[in-house]
Formats: structure tokens, sequence, C-alpha cells
């Protein structure tokens, strides 16, 4: 009966207010102004967790193809430097400034809010992030994209940042690309460099045997008599193995040196001394060594999640116990 009752009152305030819209609508108009639906839909945001390439990928085209969600993409630095062609600043082809970037761009053009903090942690059931700056943000969906963070525990000697700052690894661009171009241009002439790659799964495969090429190619105007030790953890070649042997064999003769399974036990970072576990000590001049690397959060930052004690609640895997977020990882 009320139900009824509702309905007729219903269609009898109907027109009446018809007429008032059609009114607003009318003044609207005249006064130029284009006339809106009622009630705007809410607009949904997207939070993006890092700005590399998958991050930055992401956010820009997202706002590309669904204007209409607005994209807050969390990044700490306010500048992206390129880990391609990385290996060229080794060589001195290319400075560190060619491989810059600011995140402007992914503002001013595509509308992509760009806040410069790190998420500390994520709070999947109230659907938001906390920064280090103590801002929380809201999101619908989310996109876990922190690249990888590197591990040394596996490598006695390698703890400290002092002896990492005398064995680079450069397998990040930045200030690490630097020191390590700096040690090879000062390297004594005739002398050795050591560049050691750890068990596969790495990032980018072809890059440590890239990075000897480059390497060797500086080398062979400026030091000829200078060597390339390519230390690797690995049987053989992970990349391109065609290519790499025949590059070295044919413009580096002797000046490249391949040795498989070199397992790295430890660092003598002040001596200058590799130590291996099935060859021994090897003694180079500069020190190359790339880390093994793990899915960043997954390990060091378990505080990302807020069920996670001891860090074995991955967000390299979000989507299993968040069904809001993608991991790029
Ligand atoms: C020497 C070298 C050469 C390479 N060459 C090539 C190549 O030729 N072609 C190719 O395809 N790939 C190449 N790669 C690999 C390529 O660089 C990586 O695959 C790529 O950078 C991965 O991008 P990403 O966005 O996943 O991670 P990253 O580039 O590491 O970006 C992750 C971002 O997340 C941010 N972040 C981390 N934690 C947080 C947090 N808590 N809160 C907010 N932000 C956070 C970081 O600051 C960082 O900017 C190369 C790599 C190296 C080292």
């Amino acid at each position: 009966m009320s139900a009824v009752r509702a309905g007729q009152e219903e269609r009898a305030i109907e027109p009446a207010r018809r007429s008032f819209l059609h009114a607003l609508v009318a003044i609207g108009l005249a006064a130029g102004i284009r006339p809106r639906p009622l009630r705007a839909a809410p607009r949904a945001t997207v939070v993006v967790v890092g700005g590399g390439f998958a991050g930055a990928t992401a956010a820009k085209y997202l706002r590309v193809w669904a204007p209409d969600v607005d994209v807050v993409l969390i990044e700490p630095s306010r500048e992206w430097i390129s880990c391609p062609l990385s290996n060229r600043v080794l060589a001195g082809s290319l400075s560190l400034r060619d491989l810059r970037r600011d995140y402007r761009q992914l503002a001013e053009r595509h509308g992509v809010k760009v806040v410069h903090a790190t998420v500390t942690q994520v709070d999947p059931a109230r659907r938001e992030v906390r920064t280090d700056q103590g801002e929380r943000i809201a999101y619908d969906r989310l996109i876990v994209a922190p690249g990888v963070d590197f591990v040394y525990d596996d490598i006695a000697g390698l703890q400290t940042e002092a002896a990492r700052a005398r064995v680079p690894h450069a397998w990040k661009a930045g200030p690490q690309t630097l020191l390590l171009r700096k040690q090879i241009a000062e390297l004594r002439a005739g002398g050795v460099v050591a560049i050691h790659i750890p068990k596969a799964p790495f990032r980018c495969p072809p890059g440590p045997y890239e990075r000897a090429s480059m390497v060797a190619a500086y080398l062979k105007t400026r030091n000829p008599k200078a060597k390339v030790l390519v230390l690797d953890a690995n049987p053989d070649i992970q990349s391109k193995k065609v290519l790499f042997s025949r590059v070295w064999s044919t413009r580096y003769p002797g000046m490249v040196e391949y040795v498989p399974n070199a397992d790295l036990k430890a660092v003598d970072a002040a001596g200058g001394v590799m130590q291996l576990d099935l060859q021994g000590p090897v003694k180079a001049d500069v020190l190359n060594v790339i880390p093994r690397s793990v899915p960043a959060a997954s390990r060091t930052r378990p505080a990302w999640s807020r069920q996670g004690k001891d860090g074995a609640e991955s967000t390299s895997s979000p989507t299993s116990r968040w069904p809001h977020a993608a991991s790029t990882c």
C-alpha cells in the first residue's frame, strides 16, 4: 500500500521537478555554462608505487587510455636515470646526464600526480598506502613496481657501505656508475678489471657481457695491455652467447677472459681480491661485483604488509592477498 502511495507521490512531483530542471538548464545555457549530469560518477584512483620503467609506463598509459581515472605515482627520486645505455658511461661514450629525465612531463602532459616519497606501508584493508612523509594516500587499485633490492648476504667482506664504496655494483645507474667509470679511467697501464656476474636470474641477462665488451672497447684504445676478467657464477654465458664470444675473440683477442662456474664467496675490498669457490683467490685492480637481486619489498620491507611479521608475505605477489593490487616484479 505504502509503496503504491510513494510511487503516486513520486509521479505527482515529477512534472514540477522536470520543469525546474529545464529552467536550470536554460539559465545555464544563457550564462554560457554547459549542463552537467546532476551526479557525476566518482573518479577512481590508481596509486602506482615506483617510478621506474614499469611504474612510470603504467601511470602514463592509464592516463592515456582511461583519462577519467586519477593516477598518483609515488617515487622518492626527483629524477630517473636509465640503466639501459649506462654501460656506455663506463666506456666514456655517454655521460650520465644523457640518461637523466625528470617526472615533469608525466605530470604536465599526462596529468599524473607525482608524489616524491617512499611508501613505507600498504594497508589493503583500508586501501591506502603510507609514506615516509607521513601521508596516507587512498586507492581503488594499486600497482606495486618498486624494482629490485640487491643482496650481499652471501658474499663475505661486502657487508659494509665502506667496502661497497670500493667495489661498486653499478647495476643501478647513478653515482655507482660514475664511481666505476672513474676506477676504469684511472686503471694503471696493463691493469685488470674483474667483473663478477651472479647466478641467474638477474636483471638484464645480456647486461654484464655487454659491460665487459664496452669496457674492453674503451681499454683497447686507452690502455691496450689491460685485461677484462669476466667471472661468471653461471656455467655459461647467459644471453647472446654466440655474439659475445665472437666479439671478444675477434675485436678484443687476449683482452677479455671468460671464467665460468666462478662462484664468489668473499671479497677483500682493500686488497682487491675475490675469493672464488673453485678457482681460489683472484686479484684485480678494479673489482665490479654485480650482486644477486630479489624483488624489492619481498625481503627488506616486510612493514609494507600489515600481516607480514617475518617478511614471508611478499609484495612481489601481492595479488594473492590483495585483490586490488597488481605487481610488476
Ligand atoms: C646496466 C644495465 C643495462 C640494462 N639494459 C637494458 C636494456 O638495454 N634493455 C632493457 O629492456 N632492460 C635493460 N636493463 C634492465 C632495466 O633497467 C630494468 O629491467 C628496469 O629498470 C626495471 O624497471 P622497474 O621499473 O621494474 O624497476 P626500477 O627501474 O628499479 O624502478 C623501481 C623504482 O621504484 C622506486 N621505489 C622503490 N621502492 C619504493 C618505495 N618503497 N616507494 C616508492 N618508490 C619506490 C625506486 O626508487 C625506483 O625508481 C638494464 C639494466 C642494467 C643494470
